[in-house]
């Protein structure tokens, strides 16, 4: 593990998902969510674009749901 000289942050460059399988069934998840705004696919808990967050392999959801 690198960490950021700046913030002490993990600074390590990670694969984002590739398995799109995985993404697609994160997505379901927060259609499904009462955080999701519809309108612009963003969370209101996380303030994400959740098109693109549920992608992301490092990334959570901020209440644990996936
Ligand atoms: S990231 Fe979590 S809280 Fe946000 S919309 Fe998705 S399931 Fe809901």
């Amino acid at each position: 593990m690198s960490e950021c000289e700046n913030c002490g942050e993990d600074a390590t460059i990670k694969e984002p998902m590739t398995y799109n399988k995985s993404a697609a069934s994160r997505f379901k998840i927060c259609q499904e969510c009462e955080y999701l705004s519809p309108t612009l696919n963003m969370c209101k808990k996380c303030l994400c674009f959740m098109l693109l967050k549920v992608k992301l392999t490092w990334e959570k959801c901020p209440i644990g749901k996936w």
